[in-house]
Protein backbone atom coordinates (compact mmCIF):
# COMPACT_ATOMS: atom_id res chain seq x y z
CA UNK A 1 0.00 0.00 0.00
CA UNK A 2 1.38 3.47 -1.34
CA UNK A 3 -0.03 6.59 1.29
CA UNK A 4 0.79 10.37 0.29
CA UNK A 5 0.59 12.53 3.38
CA UNK A 6 -0.24 16.08 2.36
CA UNK A 7 1.87 18.00 5.31
CA UNK A 8 4.60 17.16 7.64
CA UNK A 9 3.06 18.38 10.30
CA UNK A 10 2.50 16.94 13.89
CA UNK A 11 -0.47 14.48 12.69
CA UNK A 12 1.53 14.26 9.25
CA UNK A 13 4.83 13.17 10.92
CA UNK A 14 3.17 10.89 13.33
CA UNK A 15 1.12 9.13 10.92
CA UNK A 16 4.10 8.73 8.70
CA UNK A 17 5.68 6.46 11.80
CA UNK A 18 2.35 4.94 13.24
CA UNK A 19 1.96 3.67 9.41
CA UNK A 20 5.86 2.58 9.36
CA UNK A 21 5.36 0.89 13.24
CA UNK A 22 2.41 -0.68 11.47
CA UNK A 23 4.37 -2.78 8.56
CA UNK A 24 3.10 0.19 5.75
CA UNK A 25 6.46 1.22 4.39
CA UNK A 26 5.95 3.68 1.48
CA UNK A 27 4.69 6.53 2.82
CA UNK A 28 5.72 10.25 1.27
CA UNK A 29 5.13 13.04 3.36
CA UNK A 30 4.48 16.31 0.73
CA UNK A 31 5.22 19.32 2.45
CA UNK A 32 4.67 22.72 0.86
CA UNK A 33 7.89 24.49 3.14
CA UNK A 34 11.00 24.40 1.97
CA UNK A 35 12.22 23.25 5.47
CA UNK A 36 10.93 22.17 8.43
CA UNK A 37 11.57 25.63 9.89
CA UNK A 38 11.97 26.31 13.72
CA UNK A 39 8.31 28.12 13.72
CA UNK A 40 6.03 28.37 16.70
CA UNK A 41 6.04 28.41 20.12
CA UNK A 42 4.81 25.44 23.09
CA UNK A 43 2.28 22.77 22.91
CA UNK A 44 0.85 20.60 24.80
CA UNK A 45 0.43 16.73 24.77
CA UNK A 46 -2.02 15.08 26.94
CA UNK A 47 -1.32 11.06 27.98
CA UNK A 48 -3.46 9.49 25.58
CA UNK A 49 -1.12 11.24 22.66
CA UNK A 50 1.91 10.98 24.70
CA UNK A 51 1.42 6.88 24.51
CA UNK A 52 1.36 6.97 21.11
CA UNK A 53 4.46 8.86 20.91
CA UNK A 54 5.88 6.52 24.10
CA UNK A 55 4.70 3.34 21.79
CA UNK A 56 6.51 4.55 18.79
CA UNK A 57 9.45 4.76 21.14
CA UNK A 58 10.04 8.99 21.20
CA UNK A 59 9.63 9.60 24.41
CA UNK A 60 12.90 9.41 25.67
CA UNK A 61 13.95 12.03 22.80
CA UNK A 62 11.43 13.60 23.66
CA UNK A 63 11.76 13.63 27.68
CA UNK A 64 15.14 15.43 27.15
CA UNK A 65 14.16 18.19 25.51
CA UNK A 66 10.47 18.96 27.19
CA UNK A 67 8.96 19.56 30.25
CA UNK A 68 7.04 16.48 31.94
CA UNK A 69 3.71 18.35 33.63
CA UNK A 70 3.26 18.26 37.15
CA UNK A 71 -0.05 20.41 37.65
CA UNK A 72 -2.62 22.73 36.40
CA UNK A 73 -3.49 26.03 38.12
CA UNK A 74 -6.63 28.20 36.84
CA UNK A 75 -6.54 31.32 38.62
CA UNK A 76 -8.29 34.96 38.44
CA UNK A 77 -6.19 38.24 36.89
CA UNK A 78 -5.14 38.82 40.50
CA UNK A 79 -3.50 35.33 41.05
CA UNK A 80 -6.49 33.68 43.44
CA UNK A 81 -6.67 30.05 42.84
CA UNK A 82 -9.86 28.35 41.01
CA UNK A 83 -8.64 25.25 40.58
CA UNK A 84 -5.57 22.95 40.79
CA UNK A 85 -4.99 19.59 39.56
CA UNK A 86 -1.83 17.38 38.89
CA UNK A 87 -2.02 16.19 35.48
CA UNK A 88 -0.13 12.99 33.64
CA UNK A 89 1.74 10.77 35.78
CA UNK A 90 1.03 12.78 38.84
CA UNK A 91 -2.55 12.36 38.28
CA UNK A 92 -2.03 8.66 38.06
CA UNK A 93 -1.87 8.29 34.15
CA UNK A 94 0.44 5.56 32.97
CA UNK A 95 1.38 8.82 30.57
CA UNK A 96 3.26 11.68 31.45
CA UNK A 97 1.53 15.19 30.04
CA UNK A 98 4.41 16.73 28.12
CA UNK A 99 4.52 20.54 27.27
CA UNK A 100 7.59 20.92 24.31
CA UNK A 101 8.35 23.54 21.80
CA UNK A 102 6.56 22.82 18.55
CA UNK A 103 10.14 23.06 16.71
CA UNK A 104 11.26 20.29 19.42
CA UNK A 105 8.44 17.92 18.68
CA UNK A 106 8.62 18.39 15.28
CA UNK A 107 12.48 17.70 15.09
CA UNK A 108 11.81 14.16 17.11
CA UNK A 109 9.42 13.36 14.90
CA UNK A 110 11.03 14.04 11.39
CA UNK A 111 14.20 12.85 12.76
CA UNK A 112 12.67 9.40 13.15
CA UNK A 113 10.84 9.46 9.79
CA UNK A 114 14.23 9.91 8.07
CA UNK A 115 15.90 6.99 9.84
CA UNK A 116 12.51 4.43 9.73
CA UNK A 117 11.78 5.68 6.37
CA UNK A 118 14.62 7.15 4.73
CA UNK A 119 15.87 10.24 3.62
CA UNK A 120 13.63 10.36 0.90
CA UNK A 121 10.21 10.26 3.05
CA UNK A 122 10.09 13.49 3.43
CA UNK A 123 9.79 15.64 0.24
CA UNK A 124 10.40 19.34 1.32
CA UNK A 125 8.98 22.14 -1.43
CA UNK A 126 6.19 20.08 -2.37
CA UNK A 127 2.80 21.74 -1.88
CA UNK A 128 -0.40 19.69 -2.64
CA UNK A 129 -2.56 21.23 -5.26
CA UNK A 130 -5.04 18.63 -6.26
CA UNK A 131 -5.90 15.30 -5.22
CA UNK A 132 -8.25 12.72 -7.40
CA UNK A 133 -10.46 11.61 -4.37
CA UNK A 134 -10.93 8.39 -6.65
CA UNK A 135 -7.70 7.15 -8.14
CA UNK A 136 -5.89 8.99 -5.43
CA UNK A 137 -3.39 10.53 -8.09
CA UNK A 138 -1.80 13.62 -6.64
CA UNK A 139 -0.73 16.85 -8.29
CA UNK A 140 2.29 18.85 -6.60
CA UNK A 141 3.89 22.30 -7.12
CA UNK A 142 7.37 23.34 -6.46
CA UNK A 143 9.43 26.23 -6.26
CA UNK A 144 9.72 28.16 -9.48
CA UNK A 145 6.19 26.48 -11.14
CA UNK A 146 7.80 23.46 -11.48
CA UNK A 147 4.58 20.65 -11.35
CA UNK A 148 5.01 16.57 -10.58
CA UNK A 149 2.41 14.07 -9.62
CA UNK A 150 2.48 11.22 -7.94
CA UNK A 151 0.54 8.33 -7.44
CA UNK A 152 -1.13 6.33 -3.64
CA UNK A 153 -3.59 4.45 -2.53
CA UNK A 154 -4.50 6.47 0.24
CA UNK A 155 -4.00 10.74 0.22
CA UNK A 156 -4.01 11.72 3.67
CA UNK A 157 -4.73 15.81 3.88
CA UNK A 158 -2.88 16.48 7.23
CA UNK A 159 -2.10 20.32 5.80
CA UNK A 160 -3.19 22.44 8.69
CA UNK A 161 -6.07 24.98 9.44
CA UNK A 162 -5.75 26.08 5.83
CA UNK A 163 -5.76 22.74 4.27
CA UNK A 164 -5.51 22.51 0.47
CA UNK A 165 -7.11 19.23 0.78
CA UNK A 166 -9.98 20.11 2.54
CA UNK A 167 -10.52 23.25 0.46
CA UNK A 168 -10.94 20.79 -2.52
CA UNK A 169 -13.56 19.08 -0.79
CA UNK A 170 -15.52 21.59 0.71
CA UNK A 171 -14.77 24.41 -1.96
CA UNK A 172 -17.21 26.77 -0.45
CA UNK A 173 -15.78 27.23 3.16
CA UNK A 174 -13.92 29.58 2.87
CA UNK A 175 -11.12 31.21 5.26
CA UNK A 176 -11.04 29.90 9.36
CA UNK A 177 -13.65 31.91 11.67
CA UNK A 178 -12.09 33.46 14.66
CA UNK A 179 -13.90 34.44 17.95
CA UNK A 180 -13.47 38.26 18.29
CA UNK A 181 -10.28 37.45 20.42
CA UNK A 182 -6.19 37.40 19.39
CA UNK A 183 -3.59 35.92 21.29
CA UNK A 184 0.13 36.94 21.49
CA UNK A 185 2.44 34.70 22.11
CA UNK A 186 6.40 34.46 22.67
CA UNK A 187 8.48 32.35 24.87
CA UNK A 188 11.15 33.99 27.68
CA UNK A 189 13.90 32.73 29.76
CA UNK A 190 13.02 32.91 33.18
CA UNK A 191 13.33 31.30 37.06
CA UNK A 192 11.25 28.70 37.40
CA UNK A 193 7.64 29.03 39.05
CA UNK A 194 5.41 26.68 41.49
CA UNK A 195 6.58 23.48 40.89
CA UNK A 196 9.02 24.00 37.62
CA UNK A 197 6.54 21.95 35.82
CA UNK A 198 3.41 24.07 36.35
CA UNK A 199 1.18 25.03 33.43
CA UNK A 200 -0.86 28.62 34.33
CA UNK A 201 -3.94 30.12 32.93
CA UNK A 202 -4.94 32.86 34.72
CA UNK A 203 -7.82 35.29 33.39
CA UNK A 204 -10.80 37.57 33.81
CA UNK A 205 -14.14 37.93 31.77
CA UNK A 206 -12.36 38.13 28.48
CA UNK A 207 -8.27 38.33 28.81
CA UNK A 208 -6.41 35.51 29.26
CA UNK A 209 -2.59 34.29 30.12
CA UNK A 210 -1.20 30.86 30.03
CA UNK A 211 2.32 29.79 30.98
CA UNK A 212 4.28 26.79 31.19
CA UNK A 213 8.05 25.81 30.76
CA UNK A 214 8.40 23.68 27.53
CA UNK A 215 12.39 23.51 28.33
CA UNK A 216 14.71 23.40 31.18
CA UNK A 217 18.29 24.62 30.96
CA UNK A 218 21.76 23.67 32.75
CA UNK A 219 21.34 26.80 35.00
CA UNK A 220 18.37 25.95 36.40
CA UNK A 221 16.44 28.51 34.39
CA UNK A 222 13.40 27.60 31.80
CA UNK A 223 11.54 28.48 28.76
CA UNK A 224 8.48 29.61 29.23
CA UNK A 225 5.96 29.67 26.23
CA UNK A 226 3.39 31.76 27.11
CA UNK A 227 0.27 32.93 25.01
CA UNK A 228 -2.03 36.48 26.04
CA UNK A 229 -5.92 36.81 24.49
CA UNK A 230 -7.16 39.53 24.75
CA UNK A 231 -10.74 41.18 22.34
CA UNK A 232 -9.58 41.87 18.86
CA UNK A 233 -11.49 45.00 18.91
CA UNK A 234 -9.03 46.23 21.40
CA UNK A 235 -6.01 45.79 18.73
CA UNK A 236 -2.70 47.43 18.13
CA UNK A 237 0.01 45.59 16.15
CA UNK A 238 2.49 47.54 19.04
CA UNK A 239 3.05 44.35 21.32
CA UNK A 240 4.34 46.68 23.69
CA UNK A 241 0.74 48.35 23.61
CA UNK A 242 -1.34 44.86 24.23
CA UNK A 243 0.67 43.78 26.62
CA UNK A 244 0.20 46.60 28.29
CA UNK A 245 -3.23 45.63 29.72
CA UNK A 246 -1.31 42.24 31.64
CA UNK A 247 0.69 44.97 33.61
CA UNK A 248 -0.50 44.38 36.89
CA UNK A 249 -0.95 40.89 36.78
CA UNK A 250 1.47 40.49 39.49
CA UNK A 251 1.13 37.06 41.61
CA UNK A 252 3.19 36.16 44.76
CA UNK A 253 3.90 33.35 42.98
CA UNK A 254 4.16 34.63 39.18
CA UNK A 255 5.48 37.47 37.80
CA UNK A 256 3.38 37.45 34.34
CA UNK A 257 4.54 41.32 33.18
CA UNK A 258 7.83 40.19 33.75
CA UNK A 259 7.43 37.19 31.45
CA UNK A 260 5.90 38.55 28.68
CA UNK A 261 8.51 41.54 28.83
CA UNK A 262 11.63 39.13 28.85
CA UNK A 263 10.60 37.62 25.21
CA UNK A 264 12.20 38.79 22.27
CA UNK A 265 9.82 37.47 19.37
CA UNK A 266 6.51 38.70 20.13
CA UNK A 267 3.97 37.60 17.80
CA UNK A 268 0.15 38.20 17.28
CA UNK A 269 -2.35 35.31 15.52
CA UNK A 270 -5.81 35.71 15.78
CA UNK A 271 -7.94 32.81 17.70
CA UNK A 272 -9.57 31.21 14.99
CA UNK A 273 -11.08 27.17 14.37
CA UNK A 274 -12.57 25.47 11.81
CA UNK A 275 -16.84 24.39 11.56
CA UNK A 276 -17.08 20.45 12.16
CA UNK A 277 -17.49 18.82 8.89
CA UNK A 278 -20.20 16.24 7.67
CA UNK A 279 -17.53 13.71 6.44
CA UNK A 280 -13.72 13.62 6.05
CA UNK A 281 -13.31 10.94 3.86
CA UNK A 282 -13.91 11.00 -0.13
CA UNK A 283 -12.92 7.50 -1.76
CA UNK A 284 -9.14 7.16 -1.36
CA UNK A 285 -8.75 10.29 0.17
CA UNK A 286 -9.53 11.54 3.85
CA UNK A 287 -8.43 14.34 6.41
CA UNK A 288 -6.57 14.59 9.76
CA UNK A 289 -5.68 16.81 12.21
CA UNK A 290 -6.13 20.56 12.27
CA UNK A 291 -7.52 20.13 8.60
CA UNK A 292 -10.01 17.52 9.32
CA UNK A 293 -11.10 19.65 13.17
CA UNK A 294 -9.15 22.64 13.98
CA UNK A 295 -10.39 23.65 17.44
CA UNK A 296 -10.17 26.99 19.30
CA UNK A 297 -6.51 26.31 21.89
CA UNK A 298 -8.02 25.67 25.11
CA UNK A 299 -7.57 22.37 26.77
CA UNK A 300 -4.38 21.61 25.24
CA UNK A 301 -5.92 19.57 22.45
CA UNK A 302 -4.46 20.62 18.93
CA UNK A 303 -1.81 18.38 18.68
CA UNK A 304 -3.06 15.91 20.83
CA UNK A 305 -6.01 15.00 18.60
CA UNK A 306 -3.80 15.53 15.75
CA UNK A 307 -1.57 12.33 17.29
CA UNK A 308 -4.42 10.17 18.15
CA UNK A 309 -5.80 10.40 14.44
CA UNK A 310 -2.48 8.95 13.38
CA UNK A 311 -2.48 6.17 15.58
CA UNK A 312 -6.31 5.22 14.82
CA UNK A 313 -5.88 5.93 10.81
CA UNK A 314 -2.40 3.63 10.67
CA UNK A 315 -4.12 1.16 12.55
CA UNK A 316 -7.27 0.70 10.54
CA UNK A 317 -5.14 1.01 6.85
CA UNK A 318 -3.37 -1.61 8.94
CA UNK A 319 -5.76 -3.59 9.30
CA UNK A 320 -5.71 -4.86 5.58
CA UNK A 321 -9.43 -3.74 4.62
CA UNK A 322 -10.72 -1.80 1.29
CA UNK A 323 -9.69 1.55 1.33
CA UNK A 324 -12.66 3.44 1.85
CA UNK A 325 -13.79 1.07 4.50
CA UNK A 326 -10.63 1.59 6.60
CA UNK A 327 -11.34 5.30 6.12
CA UNK A 328 -15.15 5.39 7.02
CA UNK A 329 -14.06 3.46 10.79
CA UNK A 330 -11.14 5.69 11.22
CA UNK A 331 -13.93 8.17 10.51
CA UNK A 332 -15.70 6.71 12.81
CA UNK A 333 -13.55 6.14 15.47
CA UNK A 334 -12.60 10.06 15.38
CA UNK A 335 -14.93 12.74 13.88
CA UNK A 336 -17.44 12.40 16.81
CA UNK A 337 -15.17 13.08 19.22
CA UNK A 338 -13.14 15.58 17.83
CA UNK A 339 -16.58 17.26 16.91
CA UNK A 340 -17.45 17.26 20.26
CA UNK A 341 -14.11 18.81 21.32
CA UNK A 342 -14.89 21.96 19.12
CA UNK A 343 -17.62 22.40 20.36
CA UNK A 344 -16.63 22.31 23.99
CA UNK A 345 -13.19 25.00 23.11
CA UNK A 346 -16.25 27.16 21.75
CA UNK A 347 -17.51 26.90 24.60
CA UNK A 348 -14.17 28.11 25.96
CA UNK A 349 -12.93 23.76 27.65
CA UNK A 350 -12.34 23.70 31.32
CA UNK A 351 -11.47 27.33 31.23
CA UNK A 352 -14.69 28.49 31.69
CA UNK A 353 -14.95 28.59 35.22
CA UNK A 354 -12.31 31.63 34.82
CA UNK A 355 -14.80 33.79 33.13
CA UNK A 356 -17.62 32.64 35.81
CA UNK A 357 -15.25 33.25 38.80
CA UNK A 358 -15.03 36.67 36.95
CA UNK A 359 -18.95 37.16 37.08
CA UNK A 360 -19.51 36.29 40.57
CA UNK A 361 -16.03 38.25 42.49
CA UNK A 362 -14.41 40.43 40.02
CA UNK A 363 -12.66 41.86 42.23
CA UNK A 364 -11.25 38.68 43.43
CA UNK A 365 -12.24 35.87 46.47
CA UNK A 366 -10.04 34.21 49.95
CA UNK A 367 -12.03 31.40 49.06
CA UNK A 368 -13.23 29.88 45.65
CA UNK A 369 -15.75 27.92 47.20
CA UNK A 370 -17.11 30.94 48.22
CA UNK A 371 -17.90 32.03 44.57
CA UNK A 372 -18.09 28.47 42.87
CA UNK A 373 -18.84 25.31 44.47
CA UNK A 374 -16.84 22.44 44.50
CA UNK A 375 -19.47 20.13 43.08
CA UNK A 376 -19.83 23.06 40.00
CA UNK A 377 -15.84 23.04 39.81
CA UNK A 378 -15.49 19.74 39.33
CA UNK A 379 -17.86 18.79 36.85
CA UNK A 380 -16.33 21.14 34.74
CA UNK A 381 -12.71 19.51 34.66
CA UNK A 382 -14.92 15.85 34.72
CA UNK A 383 -16.64 17.23 32.18
CA UNK A 384 -13.98 18.30 29.40
CA UNK A 385 -11.93 15.30 30.66
CA UNK A 386 -14.33 12.93 29.17
CA UNK A 387 -15.00 14.77 26.14
CA UNK A 388 -11.10 15.03 25.32
CA UNK A 389 -10.94 11.13 26.03
CA UNK A 390 -8.65 12.03 29.26
CA UNK A 391 -11.25 10.87 31.79
CA UNK A 392 -9.08 8.26 33.76
CA UNK A 393 -8.97 10.53 37.18
CA UNK A 394 -7.79 8.84 39.65
CA UNK A 395 -8.56 11.47 42.18
CA UNK A 396 -9.81 14.95 42.62
CA UNK A 397 -8.27 18.13 44.29
CA UNK A 398 -10.72 17.09 47.20
CA UNK A 399 -8.94 14.50 47.96
CA UNK A 400 -5.68 15.29 48.13
C1 LIG B 1 4.45 26.87 11.53
C2 LIG B 1 3.45 26.43 12.55
C3 LIG B 1 3.59 26.86 13.88
C4 LIG B 1 2.67 26.46 14.85
N1 LIG B 1 2.87 26.86 16.13
C5 LIG B 1 2.05 26.41 17.10
C6 LIG B 1 2.29 26.74 18.45
O1 LIG B 1 3.23 27.43 18.77
N2 LIG B 1 1.44 26.26 19.41
C7 LIG B 1 0.37 25.47 19.09
O2 LIG B 1 -0.37 25.05 19.96
N3 LIG B 1 0.12 25.14 17.81
C8 LIG B 1 0.94 25.58 16.80
N4 LIG B 1 0.69 25.24 15.50
C9 LIG B 1 -0.48 24.40 15.21
C10 LIG B 1 -0.29 22.99 15.67
O3 LIG B 1 0.90 22.46 15.14
C11 LIG B 1 -1.50 22.20 15.24
O4 LIG B 1 -2.65 22.74 15.86
C12 LIG B 1 -1.50 20.76 15.68
O5 LIG B 1 -0.27 20.31 16.02
C13 LIG B 1 -2.14 19.85 14.64
O6 LIG B 1 -1.14 19.45 13.72
P1 LIG B 1 -1.38 19.25 12.18
O7 LIG B 1 -0.33 18.30 11.74
O8 LIG B 1 -2.79 18.92 11.90
O9 LIG B 1 -1.12 20.66 11.54
P2 LIG B 1 0.21 21.52 11.46
O10 LIG B 1 1.11 21.21 12.58
O11 LIG B 1 -0.26 22.91 11.25
O12 LIG B 1 0.95 20.98 10.12
C14 LIG B 1 0.45 21.19 8.81
C15 LIG B 1 1.62 21.05 7.84
O13 LIG B 1 1.11 21.05 6.50
C16 LIG B 1 1.94 21.88 5.68
N5 LIG B 1 1.12 22.31 4.54
C17 LIG B 1 0.17 23.25 4.49
N6 LIG B 1 -0.41 23.26 3.28
C18 LIG B 1 0.16 22.28 2.53
C19 LIG B 1 -0.04 21.76 1.23
N7 LIG B 1 -0.98 22.27 0.41
N8 LIG B 1 0.74 20.75 0.79
C20 LIG B 1 1.69 20.20 1.61
N9 LIG B 1 1.93 20.65 2.88
C21 LIG B 1 1.15 21.67 3.34
C22 LIG B 1 2.37 22.99 6.63
O14 LIG B 1 3.54 23.64 6.17
C23 LIG B 1 2.61 22.21 7.92
O15 LIG B 1 3.92 21.69 7.98
C24 LIG B 1 1.56 25.62 14.49
C25 LIG B 1 1.42 25.21 13.16
C26 LIG B 1 2.35 25.58 12.19
C27 LIG B 1 2.20 25.10 10.76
Amino acid sequence: MRVVIAGAGIGGLTTALGLHAAGIRDVTLAEAATDLRQLGVGLNILPHAAGVLGELHLLDRLTASCVQTRELLLCNRFGDLIWREPRGKYAGHDWPQLSVHRADLVAVLAQAVRERLGDEAIRLDSRVVHVDTDTGHVHLSHRGGRTTETDADVVVGADGIRSAVRAQLYPDEGQPSGNGLVMWRGTSVAEPFLTGRSMVVSGDDVHRVVTYPVRRFPDGKVLVNWVAARPADLETAVPEDALRYFGDWTFEWLDIPAILDAADDVRMYPMVDREPLPRWSFGRTTLLGDAAHAMYPMGSNGATQAILDAAELARVLAAGDAVESALAEYERARRPATTRLQASNRAHGPERVIALAHQRAPTGFDDIHDVISPDELAAVADDYAAVSGLDQRPFHPADR
